[in-house]
């Protein structure tokens, strides 16, 4: 851009407009190319609905730019012109849409699959209201009418009369279809008092069901808190910088129990205040409904839930809340990112750091890069909260493109934080205890189960038994060029999942030459077993997939806890999220560095992250509270930094290795993904890619991008073979993303070019 008078840098790609026409078709993934007429030149934006001439008759019609260019993708000459601007504020659905668009440009996908993601509701589902019928006569009464419907034949009467006295209120339906009931039968019924038609509410209000689980449990702390004071002088920073209309991206480091949640309130209630609305994420609504209620304790009605759980009506109804302004808070998965929100002001990220808020499903976007996109479309300011910030993030904040605050100490005044200690399981192992349990974790637990305190009992099960380690050394069978543990395969094959690299399944241990190698694996069924064995007058709950799958499952195991009616809660990583439960004092990691394991470079600031939140159960309401981590690695320094919640420490360990080893956030990664049922057919395209991509980059090419990256591929995806489909992916790596989204750009135009390649679908996935 240039500098203009103003020294503003004005917009240059204003001379030409790519316009999509209808949302709610196929055709989305067109667009169609106009002129920008002089007179609109620089007020046009993307997302802004338009009237242009379409079609062979030139009939007007409404469009949304989608990109403005300085790039004619036709001839010039044979352009249409722009007709005019659609008057009125730009809706909700066009920033959608715009949004959409961004999200196809950056990761990669087609723009159908981004305009779902962002309209999940995308035909409107109107269900009928549901009616019941509810006798108003009860005893003798309805014995008289019955009697009256007899004497007078009147079949219909008589049917419903008799239903009704066993049953005092049916739906609708069943009187309609069962007992063959005409609207003309039952009107004079209504009429005379008989009977009453009622509709049922259609829409149940999500927050319904865990409002009823939360009552009785004591955890449900009281209203409005005074904040201390480095709780607000966070919250006079960020609003006092909204008062000026700064909109920024505030990271709030601060450690578990610290009032973050107390902060987001404060910000919101000031948001909410100037009339605009606001979006909170939470990794997943089922764990964290503590906090939801929180929230829908502090601003009632006006706050709604999206959930995943959630009926196709329920979640059309909470979009149309949303967009037609019913509501201003939503809370929710990184779906809830889409909520049509017109005078949206502020976005809250909680437990930033979360895997859930990367999407799996194409187009593969980071709720964290997509909010700061949309925060910046809408005018909202961004806050990202977490005790264990993602490496990502604090690196911004680091780099001033945040702005980081730090809350040290526990909100309230008679919480600690656990101690924790390391127990080296090898140890246990030599001195003869076989046991899941190391000999300190059974005294401690011994003594809070005498004492009526409760214990929570976890593993991360993520990445298990898929990777091989020593009972005796501790070491896991590792990829000598990568850092990462190999992942064995049903074939008895070790491979690196980054590099390719296999090797048999060894028999014995490389490090220390003992037999005792084996596929790492321990169930929480079996722990639950070990436990009752161990502490047979315990009462003990287990929380896994097996004993969640019903609706609303983790809330009551959860709430069950909460109110005391187990003195043990077993679990994979889910139960040390989020959860406040004040009769903790005591929290057992099993198998710590099971985490360590995971083939993926980001293992050890995940078992960071675990380690330190888990600590953070124990002891928040005036107890003292322990920790115990047992682990095979009792050394490596994402357990020890955990241990003593040290996250500057780890941060910089952490960083060292990526930097090293080049993995996100040192390098960008872009991660392309070939799939295709033809095995053969695969492998010659990848390689045909590859090479492809190789050249585009290769110095001395002409028409090459001369920029050097790293390139790792064709190898085999995790799992090669899914429902008969083969996988295979590629590596790129580069300091710069953009770079990197112009060789992924490259690589879609050279798919759709290549006849080879033609049944191939391709993936990308940038980091
Ligand atoms: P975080 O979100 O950082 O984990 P929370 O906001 O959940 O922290 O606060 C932890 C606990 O401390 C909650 O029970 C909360 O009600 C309480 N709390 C937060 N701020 C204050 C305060 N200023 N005074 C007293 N209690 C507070
Ligand atoms: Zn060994
Ligand atoms: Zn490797």
């Amino acid at each position: 851009g240039h500098a203009g008078a103003d020294g503003q840098v004005t917009q240059v790609g204003q001379r030409f407009a790519n316009i999509i026409i209808d949302i709610s078709h196929e055709s989305v993934d067109r667009t169609f190319q106009y002129r920008v007429p002089e007179a609109l030149m620089g007020r046009l934006r993307a997302g802004q609905q338009v009237y242009i001439p379409f079609g062979a008759g030139n009939s007007r019609r409404k469009g949304y730019v989608v990109e403005l260019t300085d790039r004619a993708e036709y001839d010039e000459s044979k352009l249409k012109e722009i007709a005019g601007v659609v008057p009125g504020s730009v809706s909700a659905g066009s920033q959608l849409i715009w949004l959409a668009w961004w999200m196809k440009e950056r990761y990669g996908s087609t723009m159908n699959q981004a305009l779902k993601t962002v309209l999940p509701v995308k035909q409107k589902v109107k269900e009928a209201p549901r009616r019941q019928i509810r006798c108003l006569l009860a005893g003798e009464e309805l014995d008289r009418a019955l009697a009256e419907a007899e004497r007078k034949h009147f079949k219909a009467r008589i049917r419903l009369l008799s239903a009704l006295k066993e049953e005092p209120v049916i739906p609708y339906e069943a009187a309609v279809n069962q007992l063959n009931l005409t609207m003309a039968a039952l009107k004079p019924m209504e009429e005379a008092g008989v009977i009453a038609v009622e509709v049922i509410a259609r829409y149940r209000n999500p927050l319904e069901e865990m409002r009823r689980l939360a009552e009785g449990t004591q955890n449900f702390s009281p209203g409005r808190v005074a904040l201390n004071q480095g709780q607000q002088q966070i919250v006079d920073a960020i609003s006092g910088e909204y008062d000026l209309g700064v909109r920024g991206t505030y990271l709030i480091h601060g450690i578990t129990g610290s009032g973050k949640t107390e902060v987001y309130m404060e910000l919101i209630a000031h948001v909410l205040a100037q009339g605009r609305q606001v979006i909170v994420l939470i990794p997943e609504i089922s764990l964290t409904w503590q906090t939801v209620m929180r929230f829908y304790r502090r601003f009632g009605d006006r706050v709604s839930v999206m959930n995943s759980r959630l009926s196709a009506g329920e979640r059309y109804d909470q979009y149309e809340r949303a967009r037609t302004g019913n509501i201003d808070i939503m809370i929710g998965p990184r779906s809830a990112l889409f909520a049509p929100f017109e005078r949206l002001g502020l976005i809250i990220i909680d437990e930033e750091h979360e895997n859930a808020y990367k999407s799996e499903l194409s187009p593969r976007y980071h709720a964290r890069e997509v909010a700061l996109e949309r925060a910046g479309m809408n005018g909202a300011s961004l806050v990202l909260g977490s005790a264990t910030p993602s490496l990502e993030s604090y690196t911004r904040a680091l780099k001033g493109e945040y702005k980081l605050f730090t809350l040290k100490q526990r909100a309230k005044a008679d919480s600690a934080l656990a101690r924790a200690e390391i127990v080296d399981l090898r140890r246990e192992l030599q001195e003869g205890n076989k046991s899941i349990f190391s000999r300190r974790l059974q005294e401690l637990m011994e003594d809070r189960l005498q004492k009526g305190q409760q214990i929570m009992l976890f593993i991360n099960r993520r990445g298990y038994a898929n990777f091989v380690s020593c009972r005796s050394c501790g070491e896991a069978l590792r990829c000598p060029h990568c850092d990462v543990t190999l992942t064995l395969h049903r074939n008895g094959q070790m491979m690196c999942h980054y590099c390719g690299y296999t090797v048999p399944q060894p028999k014995i241990c490389p490090s220390c030459g003992s037999p005792y190698i084996a596929p790492f694996g321990t169930g929480t069924q079996k722990i639950e077993e070990m436990t009752r064995q161990m502490f047979p007058d315990a009462r003990v709950l287990r929380m896994d997939l097996d004993t969640t799958s019903k609706k609303g499952g983790h809330q009551e195991i959860l709430s069950s806890f909460a109110r005391g009616e187990a003195d043990i809660l077993i679990g994979t990583q889910m139960i040390v999220k989020g959860h406040d439960f004040s009769r903790v004092t005591l929290v057992g990691a099993l198998a710590a560095d099971l985490s360590l394991y995971a083939p993926d470079y980001r293992c050890g600031e995940q078992t960071f992250a675990l380690l330190t939140q888990a600590a953070g159960r124990a002891g928040r309401a005036g107890e003292e509270g322990a920790m115990v981590i047992q682990t095979y690695q009792p050394d490596h320094y994402a357990v020890v930094t955990a241990s003593g919640q040290d996250y500057g420490a780890f941060y910089e360990q952490e960083m060292a290795f990526r930097r090293l080893l080049g993995y996100p956030p040192a390098v960008g990664l872009l991660i392309i993904q070939l799939s295709s049922a033809d095995e053969a057919l695969l492998e010659s395209g990848a390689e045909r890619l590859a090479g492809q991509i190789r050249a585009m980059c290769g110095e001395g090419v002409s028409g090459a991008l001369e920029v050097p990256v790293q390139f790792i591929g064709p190898v085999n995806a995790t799992v090669y073979k899914v429902n008969d489909i083969y996988r295979k992916i590629l590596y790129i790596k580069h300091e710069n993303y953009d770079i990197l989204i112009q060789i992924r750009k490259n690589s879609e135009e050279f798919i759709k070019g290549a006849e080879e390649l033609k049944n191939i679908s391709a993936q990308y996935d940038l980091t």
